[in-house]
């Protein structure tokens, strides 16, 4: 499932190629995705690209009169290609522009979503409860702390919730815990802010690294075939259950926690 650093990469690879270019179609294929594709997308035409931004794992295409948000899902991948590639399988969505090229939506499992918000409204609320972004200034020492205060939730959890932070999900929470030192099932109200500040800061770097990492990968938005925006990453203990930690030769264990696999290190992460 695409996480945060692939969006940002996502939209980092498509950005260069359609910045400031007009549409000339829109073409719907397959309507039915994680919520209809509504009629409105089409009102895009003759219009330029604004500005590509990030909201959350939301790719949000700005035009002077809305916004056009598009969600990858589960298993969603955007392309940027010649406008008359040949269509495949679960290619549900172009934008098609003026320079001949096109941004084609492909999700086998259609748990994607595109979406428009007219006039730049959020009708559906989708990105009012969100919380900071994690790369932003909003999430500096002292957040989670206040946050935390008086939590009896485990940390695991609490950095998984979208009012707290976005886009912190599975594998990340799970390999900043671990690089912090903490348990996932420690609660969150029983960390100290000087704990509490050193995650913040482990939080940045793995995603900034993850988002670097995938600056590789950036060639393949413009490829039609292949996986853009997944990218292989050295994990420490996301998926490594019943292996030895790579920094104490410890057997890693795991635990589920609000139906989500938990991996960590007995020895490394104390608290
Ligand atoms: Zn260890």
């Amino acid at each position: 499932m695409p996480e945060l650093p692939e969006v940002e990469v996502c939209r980092l690879g498509i950005t260069p190629h359609i910045l400031n270019q007009k549409v000339s179609n829109v073409v719907v294929r397959h309507k039915q995705l994680r919520w209809p594709i509504p009629e409105e997308v089409h009102s895009v035409v003759g219009h330029e690209v604004l500005s590509i931004k990030r909201r959350s794992k939301y790719l949000l295409i700005e035009f002077s009169h809305g916004t056009l948000l598009i969600h990858l899902g589960m298993s969603g991948t955007i392309r940027v290609i010649a406008a008359n590639t040949p269509v495949a399988k679960h290619d549900h969505f172009d934008l098609a522009f003026t320079h001949q090229k096109a941004l084609r939506f492909n999700d086998p499992r259609r748990f994607g979503a595109v979406l428009w918000f007219a006039e730049h409204k959020d009708e559906q609320g989708l990105l009012a409860k969100l919380g900071p972004e994690p790369l932003s200034e909003n999430f500096s020492h002292g957040y989670l702390f206040q946050k935390a205060k008086n939590r009896k939730v485990p940390i695991k959890t609490f950095l998984m919730s979208n009012p707290i932070v976005v886009g912190v999900g599975n594998i990340y929470a799970n390999e900043a815990l671990f690089k912090a030192g903490i348990l996932p099932a420690s609660l969150a109200g029983t960390l100290s802010e000087q704990r509490l500040n050193t995650l913040t800061d482990i939080i940045k770097k793995v995603l900034n690294d993850a988002i670097e990492q995938g600056g590789t990968t950036l060639k393949d938005f413009t490829q039609a075939d292949g996986r853009p925006g997944y990218f292989a990453q050295k994990l420490q203990v996301y998926g490594r259950a019943g292996k030895k930690c790579f920094v104490c030769q410890e057997i890693l264990e795991e635990i589920r926690q609000a139906n989500r696999s938990s991996v960590f290190c007995p020895n490394c992460q104390t608290e």
